[in-house]
């Protein structure tokens, strides 16, 4: 499962960041999750509340930020957001082909949108 190896990755930053920081617990984690990327949120949710079972992560709050996307098109130029895909596209095991909305040509470069970042944790330190 696709979402489950995300949750790992986002797990690992999670952990090893309150490390830095000292943290016993983490609160809150904060993503950016590209829209054209093949996450469902529901399946990553799930997936890092089970593996995070045991750890200093249990129980943190996942708010999921969905970046939108923006293309530059190779052909004419165009520099921007492309129209709402229809359908959970999520569901699909590849995404369609994004297409310039001003020359429908499919030569375009993904500025935003396929991003999944860890923007931010919330953690409590340790009385001192
Ligand atoms: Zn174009």
């Amino acid at each position: 499962m696709h979402e489950f190896s995300v949750a790992q990755q986002i797990l690992a930053v999670v952990l090893e960041t309150a490390k830095q920081h000292h943290s016993t617990k983490v609160v809150e984690v904060n993503l950016e999750i590209g829209e054209l990327t093949v996450i469902n949120p529901h399946q990553l949710r799930y997936s890092f509340k089970l593996l995070s079972e045991g750890t200093i992560a249990e129980g943190a709050r996942l708010r999921i930020r969905r970046v939108k996307a923006q293309i530059l098109c190779n052909t004419c130029g165009y520099r921007g957001g492309i129209p709402r895909i229809e359908g959970e596209f999520h569901l699909y095991p590849m995404l369609p082909p994004v297409a310039c909305p001003k020359c429908g040509s499919t030569d375009v470069e993904v500025i935003k949108g396929r991003e999944c970042n860890v923007k931010n944790i919330k953690i409590t330190k340790k009385e001192a």
